[in-house]
């Protein structure tokens, strides 16, 4: 096993790797940018290195900076968090040239999966049902509107490269396609560096229903079942839940068990999250990522399983050490990412946390760096803290959950915390009947009120 492990993150991410390290006997290294010197993480880990100013390219995402602090610190392995490294293939193979452990996937595959069009185009031959659309990258706009001729409008135009909801644009006949193929290419260059696009079949009313996957180094592949994601703004995830209150037993074992056979066909190795579509009863592969994601604890709460842990075993070259049938789901978790937003207008709200007040109790866990009188910096992703809450059954955890939520103080800036007092008030929401749109009409028709 790993003796000390590089968190190349920060904020409550870095938090999170920092307490699965402590609680397995590995010493842990902080970076930090001159912004974060003060941070949670900081003050947690066992030695820090500020590797840079306040911009992310200059240091979260300065490589030379992160694998000298590796080097220095004598670090034997480095995980990247979510965001920021996570997915950078170069990234990875950087870090094991320089003879530290990547705590992820290989570089082979985290390139595979960024080409969202490589992507689909693997899991299908593999088996794996995707969204109707092109075969291949679009690079011309008749091709595009030829395709669009044939899968019938509304279309989606989609950056190969995305990630975060970016370079999406929606057409509903050939003109707005004209429009939405340029516009796409154009926020994808900016984003990505990289303007080639594809094109998907709009679905009107799907949810976003992902399957938590994981692997070891030996071809031993398992599912934690599902997460519903439905719940979004501008295509980013505002709330989870697990297990979905969409999917029956069968069509959740089903999509489960494809996902866990998918990936030990990949030779994968990790933790890996399989994105679908569910519409009318059927699943439609978007894409996987290659890293844990944000809202990995709703599975955690109802399995009971260390997500972080078993990725740093299975890195460390680790056998699993069980099967599926092993495997328990029990009870209902969901999730709030509170960010330090205008919960109406969603402008960002950095500054300074004049009152904090964290909720507890039986089945509610925060996974947050704040504390009082901490600065939020304004120079990244305005995730403050996830509330995340556990009950026997989905009514147990709304009643929770919204205990918790009138508990929770963040004094000082905004915050989307009204946001989620709203919507877990909902009728829709308590009944779990939403899809991806259902939010943005929320919010529209209070717009126009
Ligand atoms: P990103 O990597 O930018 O997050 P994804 O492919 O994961 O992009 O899609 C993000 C969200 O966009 C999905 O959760 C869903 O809400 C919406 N979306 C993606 N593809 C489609 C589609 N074909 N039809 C309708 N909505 C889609």
């Amino acid at each position: 096993m790993f003796e000390k492990v590089l968190i190349a993150n920060r904020g409550e991410i870095a938090l999170r790797i920092h307490r699965a390290c402590r609680e397995m006997g590995i010493q842990t290294v902080a970076v930090h940018s001159t912004a974060d010197a003060d941070a949670m993480h900081v003050r947690l880990a066992d030695e820090s290195v500020c590797i840079g100013p306040p911009p992310a390219r200059d240091s979260y995402l300065n490589i030379p900076a992160i694998l000298s602090a590796a080097a220095i610190t004598g670090a034997d392995a480095i995980h990247p968090g979510v965001g920021f490294m996570s997915e950078k293939a170069q990234f990875a193979e950087m870090v094991e040239e320089h003879g530290f452990a990547f705590i992820g996937p290989t570089a082979e595959h985290i390139r595979m999966m960024g080409d969202k069009v490589v992507a689909k185009h693997t899991v299908q031959s593999l088996g794996l049902p995707v969204v109707p659309g092109s075969d291949g990258p679009m690079d011309s706009l008749d091709a595009a509107i030829a395709i669009a001729r044939d899968i019938g409008y509304p279309v989606l135009v989609k950056a190969a490269a995305g990630g975060g909801g970016r370079g999406m644009k929606v057409a509903r006949n050939p003109e707005s396609l004209r429009e939405a193929y340029q516009m796409a290419r154009g926020e994808a260059r900016a984003a990505f560096g990289n303007d080639q696009v594809y094109i998907e079949k709009f679905l009107q009313r799907p949810r976003h229903i992902e399957i938590q996957v994981l692997a070891d180094a030996h071809g031993n592949a398992v599912h934690f079942g599902e997460r519903d994601c439905s719940v979004q703004r501008r295509h980013q995830k505002v709330l989870e839940e697990a297990p979905s209150p969409a999917l029956n037993d069968g069509q959740r074992h089903k999509i489960g068990m494809l996902a866990a056979e998918t990936t030990a066909k990949l030779g994968y190795r990790g933790v890996g999250t399989m994105e679908f579509l569910f519409e009318d009863g059927n699943f439609y592969f978007i894409e996987m990522n290659t890293r844990l994601q944000v809202e990995h604890p709703v599975t955690e709460m109802i399995t009971g399983i260390d997500l972080v842990r078993e990725q740093i075993r299975v890195a460390a070259g680790a056998p699993l050490g069980y099967q599926q049938s092993d495997l328990q789901f029990d009870g209902h978790a969901i999730e709030c990412r509170v960010n330090a937003e205008h919960p109406e207008s969603f402008a960002p709200s950095p500054g300074r946390v004049q009152s904090y007040h964290a909720p507890g109790g039986l089945g509610v866990r925060v996974d947050s760096a704040l504390y009082d009188g901490y600065i939020v910096p304004p120079h990244y992703d305005s995730l403050i803290a996830k509330m995340i809450v556990y009950g026997s059954s989905r009514n147990e955890c709304l009643m929770r959950l919204r205990r918790a939520l009138d508990e929770f103080v963040i004094g000082g800036i905004e915050t989307t915390l009204p946001l989620h007092q709203r919507l877990v008030a909902e009728v829709d929401f308590i009944n779990g009947d939403y899809d991806i749109h259902w939010l943005e009409h929320l919010l529209a028709g209070s717009e126009s009120r």
